[in-house]
């Protein structure tokens, strides 16, 4: 058993959320030591020089979503959670409609899983990738968040290096030429 798990009955529950990760439809699902969770001001770095076009354009992209401190704060009270990935095929390397499609795959099936997931684990908090696309246009920063239950921010926008925190917790993140990996995750312990 690892020694995230206070007892037997911890480890089943991690069990059956991975269970109901891979049934949503996510290819991937591991365990995550919210230990080796890491917020960098690198990565906040990167969303500053806004190549997404969302910084400062959503309540849960930053700085909407809160200092790294804030970040630091909210995730603090959890010892584990599940790491998911979505692996699609790609034509190529500029095949933009299959990473697209791959992106949408995951969004759905991370939603949908968070949903399931929230019944047993009403405290959870879902990471995910890119903006938070609830509303068709946020409110930011003109009124406050809409749905501040349902807002989703991306792993990224925490200040996680995503591909390291694959690496720390033994899940794979480059999976060769002609396939692309999006990540998520759900902290629940
Ligand atoms: S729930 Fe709506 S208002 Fe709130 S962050 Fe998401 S898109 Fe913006």
């Amino acid at each position: 058993m690892s020694l995230l798990f206070r007892n037997e009955e911890e480890e089943k529950a991690f069990e059956a959320g991975k269970d109901l990760a891979l049934s949503c439809g996510f290819s991937e699902a591991a365990l995550l030591d919210c230990s080796t969770i890491e917020l960098s001001d690198a990565v906040r770095q990167m969303c500053e020089k806004n190549t997404c076009g969302m910084y400062a354009g959503n309540w849960a992209c930053p700085p909407g979503c809160g200092s790294l401190e804030e970040c630091r704060s909210r995730i603090g009270g959890y010892r584990w959670g599940i790491l998911v990935q979505t692996v699609g095929e790609l034509e190529d390397s500029l095949d933009y409609d299959g990473m697209m499609e791959t992106e949408k795959r995951h969004k759905e099936t991370f939603l949908k899983a968070a949903e399931m997931l929230k019944r047993q684990y009403p405290g959870l908090l879902a990471l995910g990738v890119g903006c938070c696309t609830v509303c068709s246009s946020c409110s930011y920063p003109d009124a406050p968040c809409r749905f501040p239950d349902k807002q989703i921010s991306s792993m990224e926008s925490y200040g996680i290096m995503v591909s390291d925190l694959c690496r720390a917790n033994g899940l794979g993140y480059y999976y060769g030429p002609g396939k692309i990996a999006y990540t998520s995750c759900y902290l629940l312990g």
